[in-house]
Formats: structure tokens, C-alpha cells, sequence
């Protein structure tokens, strides 16, 4: 493990495609945007994987050599085979390898399969404003970030989102509707950090908001894998006579 952070940005890449609005915001697609916002870090390396790439851009090599893997999706959950599902949770939980699941990706499987829950959620397109409170400014995705973020544009998620409890929330979302939501949650998966993250609708710039770069950046860095002792199992001799 060396000291640059490997990342993977992964985009299924459909709404940029097949909604004119969504292309217009995004004409490379969003994990060009992503990307494009992470490798302005002299520490962070990124490359990009879309679902429609062989094996959606995820063979056993390119995760083996990615550090976090960030997943954006909406659509087409359901096409992402279960193979490489399997590969990505168990990067996770047995390699340590970071998974930073963005917006509707909530529904993804690997997100799924990793909480065992149903992940659902309410939700509203209206456009309306979202005020993003930092509630553990101690926390490092916290790092630089004031006391809220205002996003005044965005899709509404709301309570209850049908997640296990967080190991830590480091924000809560506020919508002009009135409903609430857990927008920044994470999780301990065996080795691996998992770190749920909720702005980001196809149609508003969320991801070119500087605020929301520096989060992405946070969080990518906080999910980086530790380089802990190797892990053994099985009949082992004692260490002391006995
Ligand atoms: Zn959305």
C-alpha cells in the first residue's frame, strides 16, 4: 500500500444518456465529473467504470488495485450481475477496500447485500432546498466543511431510510417540505469502511458544488484501507508452551 489513494469511480451511466436535461449537466456523465473533482488531489488517483463495460468495468484486477470505489446508479440496479456484486462486497469486507455509495445507488446491490436491509426510502422530485447540517464536525469527512451545506436545488429523500443503525451520521438533511433524512452515513463492514452519501440527482449540478467536492474527497480519504496485520485463521500453534 502506498501513500496515493487508488480510486475507482463507477457510473452506470444510463440518465446522462437517455434524459436530455441530465446531459446537459452532465455531458461526459457524472463519474467524469466525480473524477474530474477527485484527481485535483495530488494524493488521489482516479479511473473511471461504467456498467456497460465488460465485467461493468470491475474484473477481479481493477479492484484488486483499487482502494475506494465509488458507485452512482439509478436505473438499472438490476443489471449488474450478481458476480460482480459478490466481488465488490467481498473487496469490502475481506480486502478493506472503501465503498462510497452516492444518492439513488442506495438501491445498488453491493450497498444492499452489505446492510441486509431493504434500503428503501421516501422520496420527492419537487426542486426543492436542502440544507445538509453537519452533526459530527469532529468526524473527517467533516474536515473543512462549515456548520451546514445549502444545496438549493435537490430530489428529496426522507425518513425513514431502512438502513442498519450508522456507526456514525455525520450529516442530516433538512428539505424545504419538511421531511428529514440521515444524508451521510457510515458503516464498519468486516475490513472495510462503507460510507453512504445521499446528494446527487441526475438533473442538479450537485457534483461540481465545491462543498460537496470536498466532501467526496473526505470521504475518500477516510475510507481508505488500513494496512493492518494480515488476517489468519484455522488450527494455529500455541505462542507459549502449554
Ligand atoms: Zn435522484
Amino acid at each position: 500500500m502506498s501513500d496515493t489513494i487508488r480510486v475507482t469511480v463507477w457510473n452506470e451511466y444510463r440518465d446522462e444518456l437517455r434524459i436530455p436535461l441530465s446531459g446537459e449537466v452532465y455531458p461526459d456523465g457524472m463519474h467524469a465529473v466525480i473524477a474530474d473533482g477527485l484527481s485535483a488531489h495530488a494524493d488521489i488517483e482516479v479511473r473511471t467504470a461504467t456498467l456497460d463495460e465488460p465485467e461493468h468495468g470491475l474484473t477481479e484486477e481493477v479492484l484488486a488495485n483499487t482502494d475506494v470505489l465509488t458507485w452512482w446508479a439509478h436505473v438499472a440496479n438490476g443489471e449488474v450481475s450478481d458476480e460482480v456484486s459478490r466481488r465488490v462486497c467481498d473487496r469490502v469486507v475481506l480486502g478493506g477496500m472503501g465503498l462510497i455509495v452516492l444518492h439513488s445507488a442506495h438501491f445498488s446491490k453491493p450497498f444492499k447485500q452489505l446492510m441486509g436491509t431493504s434500503c428503501n426510502l421516501k422520496w420527492r422530485e419537487a426542486g426543492e432546498k436542502e440544507r445538509l447540517w453537519v452533526i459530527e464536525p469532529g468526524h473527517p469527512i467533516a474536515q473543512g466543511l462549515g456548520e451546514y451545506v445549502e444545496l438549493p436545488e435537490t430530489e428529496m429523500y426522507g425518513e425513514r431510510f431502512d438502513v442498519p443503525q450508522p456507526d456514525a451520521t455525520v450529516f442530516t438533511s433538512w428539505f424545504a417540505g419538511g421531511e428529514v433524512f440521515r444524508s451521510g452515513c457510515c458503516w464498519q463492514r468486516g475490513r472495510g469502511k462503507v460510507f453512504y452519501f445521499r446528494p446527487g440527482h441526475e438533473t442538479y449540478p450537485i457534483f461540481y458544488e465545491p462543498e460537496i467536492r470536498q466532501i467526496l474527497t473526505n470521504a475518500v480519504r477516510w475510507a481508505a484501507p488500513v494496512a493492518g496485520a494480515e488476517t489468519r485463521y484455522g488450527n494455529v500453534r500455541p505462542l507459549e508452551d502449554i
